[in-house]
């Protein structure tokens, strides 16, 4: 039966290691299944840049004219402890033997797309072009989509296979996030003998910080101090103190302007006190909004209930590679495909989940000639 055949590759996938930084082997390994089932192979050469353990690639699957192309991706990397993951099977769901994750985070997503394939051309469904796109690294910063030249991939429209929970899940709207690394250097002096010849930094933060609206700013945006290191002894005036912030909206705007008020803020008290001000604010994941009435959201809703599920639609707490590529001008949004528990030693998939994810994906393809045309 396909479901055996699905949760067979699925196992022997798990066992070849891919931790991050490691993923080299297994790629290969992915190459040579998408070879095989007759899609061609379109490689970059981005592991130099990023220093991951292997490139992104697409795996293109022909289609007949007229329909809309669409892609499919999911990633190669897994996080730790993913070293020999002994998957197995026990009541009606596949773990691991619990000292490793089971690396359904996003095996579970290749596998489908593996199962997708066979089942597409056993049951000669007329399809259009079908990429699915493979990347390195998403479980340290979306590193491998972040280098990827998005050319690589003709498709306009996406489903990333990399969310959690029961199939219908539908991740259409997720946060803009900025890393703040921030330092201020003020003066040391001899806290006891001549204190006023010192610029304490923590005084000239801490007046900073008392002027910032931090936690919840609003419905949609928050703001956080995370982590705090100054000084060198009890009697010294304190020279320097570094902290890490972070932004995060699910309006890219607002996330921006509160950067932008936290810089000025600490601006000016910098200014006040002369001291020095080093404020470096890292863009980690662009935020995307996709309308419930969006084409691919209203085609993902219709195929949901063709296999008997309901759309739930959701906002991530966090990025995945969708961020990336909507980011680079792709329309794409992330669905679940039923892991659970994922990046701990508990990590499981439901085989019903996992077999209902590759119906979905199925129906996805099959309906694609209705699918509104973006030419
Ligand atoms: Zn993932």
């Amino acid at each position: 039966m396909s479901t055996s055949r699905l949760v067979q590759e699925f196992m022997d996938l798990v066992q070849i290691d891919s931790v991050s930084y490691g993923e080299g082997k297994f790629q290969y390994a992915l190459i040579q299944r998408f070879q095989a089932l007759g899609l061609t192979i379109l490689e970059d050469d981005t592991k130099g840049l990023t220093g991951l353990g292997a490139n992104n690639f697409v795996a293109r699957l022909k289609g007949v004219e007229g329909i809309e192309p669409i892609f499919f991706s999911s990633h190669m990397d897994t996080v730790s402890p993913g070293q020999g993951i002994r998957p197995r099977e026990k009541d009606d769901r596949i773990e691991s033997d619990k000292t490793t994750i089971l690396a359904a985070d996003d095996k579970a997503g290749i596998a489908i797309m593996l199962e997708l394939i066979k089942r597409i051309q056993e049951q000669r469904i007329q399809h259009g072009p079908i990429e699915f796109i493979l990347t390195a690294g998403e479980e340290v910063g979306l590193l491998g989509a972040k280098a990827v030249d998005i050319a690589m991939l003709e498709a306009t429209y996406g489903y990333v296979l990399d969310n959690g929970g029961p199939v219908g899940g539908i991740i259409t709207t997720s946060p803009t996030m900025y890393r703040l690394d921030v330092s201020v250097t003020g003066r040391a002096a001899h806290a006891g003998l001549e204190p006023e010849k010192g610029i304490s930094a923590i005084e000239v933060v801490a007046q900073a910080i008392s002027r910032m609206k931090l936690g919840r700013i609003d419905h949609e945006t928050t703001a956080n101090i995370g982590q705090i290191n100054g000084g060198t002894a009890m009697n010294v005036v304190m020279e320097r103190l570094e902290f890490v912030a972070e932004v995060r909206s699910f309006d890219h705007h607002k996330c921006l302007e509160h950067v932008k008020m936290m810089e000025t803020l600490l601006n000016e008290e910098v200014t006040k006190y002369e001291a020095k001000l080093d404020f470096q604010a890292t863009p980690l994941i662009t935020g995307y909004h996709l309308e419930e009435t969006h084409p691919l959201v209203v085609h993902a809703k219709t195929c949901l209930e063709v296999v008997g599920r309901h759309a739930r639609f959701e906002r991530s707490g966090g990025g995945t590679d969708a961020n990336v590529f909507n980011e680079k001008g792709k329309e794409v949004i992330n669905v679940s495909i039923g892991y659970e528990e994922i990046h701990t030693v508990g990590e499981y998939i439901q085989i019903e989940e996992f077999e209902q994810a590759v119906n979905f994906a199925l129906e996805l393809v099959r309906q694609m000639p209705s699918f509104p045309s973006s030419k």
